[in-house]
């Protein structure tokens, strides 16, 4: 390993050279308390920036060794050192020459707290990975700013932003214990038959469309309904009430703008554990619960959507049923199916974004459409055998048809953003004659093919370099093709996007097969991913020289399979 004093010394001797130049100061170099290794070196100022890590030894770094055995703890330190280090980062880095030159990043986290690849601590050490601009003037070297950037910032980085010491040892464990709970209450939703939990006085709403910070002064606390609240333990904050959401059918009704839809996205993002703050850091859902909403346009690759629609118009096939260009409802239908091929234990769906003859076809609808010129069988008779034959539960927000009354567990009124149960009351209407709609579509919820994705779903690429990969949080870009994931509601950061994206490259190179069902595929590397962590799909992509990103952030099965689907080259063939 080199000292840094001669990284400073050859950096000064690249002063004014050509950019390239800056390739010869790839490597590891040790200073006084870290060590700093420059994986990538940049093309020129403007090309994606540089990428490095920095690694402190625990002698150096102390945190306290308690905490760095559990596994929950280490993901909470990792996310809040990786917001502490991002907060350096900006207060450090300027503009010291062209395009890129003098940037400091590291992977931004969104209001969850996710395992990634931007900070990993364990008993050994900590690790922090950046990205750099190295600097320039046009294309000239500017050397004097690189060691002003890699031998001034990064020491200062790691100095307030990578020792324990440094930080602010109460909010820190504040986030610890936070994230401790929810984990906590998490485990107890299956034991209690929940499916989701909102924690009194919890903050739902958020800032603005486009900003999911809590909204602040305006905000009614959820407050659980006084005679229908249940209890769960945490380790941290003692018993905690509020409203559980139980296994099976429940609906969300109540007046436009009462916060229903708000509800729903908050038991959405119960997948994922909240930092101190997001006020939703006791909202837990079943990590299993998968969103669905129709997308029209989307594209469909051979799902067997029998259970739902058939006597498709022109022969069309629905064991099997292709399209280019879904209809709100097919896609609708689409992917219903897919959740529950992925392994979904509940269903998420708001009517906002729900096709209304997905959901629902009344009485005066099946009095003059047939049922054979009705293609589609509509949800409000499937919801219970999903529950009857999968064990899949649903949480539906529906305030515009009482047609679910009949088939529901829970009714859920939201009243002045205030939940309280109407169960009974909703029963009573249903039962009442007058409304009694036939129901259709049969006894069960019906089987489904399963599916294989072939090798060549993805187009081939030129040489046998893998796709270049661009990761948005609604789009997905791998080389030429672009996977449109708008509707893929419960992805948080593009991090995940990213990961997601090298999972794919990863499931075709070592898993894609015409004998292996898409399920066994998930399974496969999600295991993959839980042993060797998101760093496995980089080294299994290329093990000689792995592209080692600090970008990337933990996902679930669900998310990738809505990935896969939605690709436009996929191809598909059943398995028997
Ligand atoms: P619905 O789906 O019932 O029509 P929304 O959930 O979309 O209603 O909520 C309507 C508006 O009320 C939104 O702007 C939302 O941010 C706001 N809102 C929701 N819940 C609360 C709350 N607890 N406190 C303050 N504002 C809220
Ligand atoms: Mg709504």
């Amino acid at each position: 390993m080199t000292d840094w004093q001669t990284l400073q010394r050859q950096l000064s001797s690249l002063e004014g050279r050509s950019y390239r130049e800056y390739k010869s100061i790839k490597g590891n170099y040790e200073f006084p308390d870290f060590e700093l290794t420059i994986d990538y070196v940049q093309g020129d100022p403007f090309a994606a920036p540089s990428r490095i890590r920095i690694r402190l030894n625990q002698q150096i770094a102390r945190f306290p060794a308690l905490w760095l055995t559990n596994y929950v703890a280490q993901v909470a330190i990792a996310d809040y050192v990786t917001r502490q280090v991002a907060q350096v980062a900006q207060s450090l880095a300027k503009k010291r020459g062209s395009g890129k030159s003098g940037s400091i990043g590291i992977a931004a986290p969104s209001q969850a707290i996710l395992r990634r690849t931007a900070v990993w601590i364990d008993a050994q050490g900590i690790e922090a990975r950046l990205t750099v601009g190295l600097p320039a003037f046009g294309r000239r070297i500017a050397g004097q700013a690189a060691t002003e950037l890699l031998c001034d910032d990064i020491p200062q980085l790691v100095a307030h932003g990578l020792k324990y010491t440094s930080l602010d040892s109460e909010a820190l464990t504040h986030q610890i214990q936070t994230l401790q709970d929810a984990e906590a209450l998490r485990s107890q939703l299956e034991p209690n038959g929940l499916v989701a939990f909102i924690a009194d006085k919890a903050c739902l709403p958020r800032r603005s469309g486009i900003d999911e910070r809590p909204l602040i002064d305006e905000a009614e606390p959820f407050i659980p309904p006084a005679d229908n609240f249940i209890e769960l333990e945490t380790p941290h904050s003692g018993r905690v009430k509020g409203l559980g959401i139980r296994a099976g059918v429940t609906l969300i009704v109540g007046g436009g703008y009462h916060g229903k839809s708000t509800l729903l996205r908050a038991i959405e993002q119960g997948i994922y554990n909240h930092v101190p703050g997001d006020g939703r850091q006791q909202v837990v859902t079943h990590s299993g619960a998968v969103k669905l909403r129709a997308e029209d346009g989307r594209s469909v690759v051979g799902v067997d959507v029998s259970p739902v629609i058939n006597h498709l118009p022109k022969g069309r096939r629905s064991k099997s049923f292709s399209t280019t260009n879904a209809s709100g409802s097919t896609s609708q239908a689409a992917g219903l199916i897919e959740a529950v091929e992925a392994g979904a234990s509940v269903v998420l769906i708001d009517e906002d974004t729900a096709a209304t003859n997905f959901m629902i076809r009344d009485r005066k609808m099946q009095a003059l459409t047939a049922k054979d010129k009705e293609p589609i069988t509509p949800f409000v008779d499937k919801v219970r055998q999903l529950h009857d034959d999968y064990g899949i539960s649903t949480i539906l927000v529906m305030g515009g048809s009482g047609d679910y009354f009949a088939v529901a567990d829970t009714v859920i009124a939201m009243e002045d953003y205030q939940p309280r149960i109407v169960t009974q009351q909703a029963k009573a209407i249903a039962q009442a004659d007058d409304y009694q709609r036939r129901s259709e579509g049969g006894q069960h919820f019906g089987d489904i093919t399963q599916r294989a994705v072939l090798p060549d779903s993805l187009p081939p690429e030129k040489g046998d370099r893998s796709p270049q990969i661009k990761a948005r949080l609604d789009t997905l870009m791998l080389g030429y093709e672009s996977v449109d994931l708008r509707a893929v509601e419960q992805i948080s950061e593009a991090h995940q996007v990213r990961a997601i994206a090298q999972a794919i490259l990863y499931a075709q190179q070592y898993y894609f097969d015409h004998k292996m069902p898409l399920s066994q595929v998930l399974d496969r590397v999600m295991e993959d991913i839980k042993r060797g962590g998101l760093d496995a799909l980089a080294i299994g992509l290329a093990p000689e020289r792995p592209f080692i990103s600090g970008d990337l952030a933990e996902f679930r099965r669900f998310e990738l399979a809505a990935a896969i689907n939605r690709l436009r080259t996929l191809q598909i063939a059943p398995v028997a």
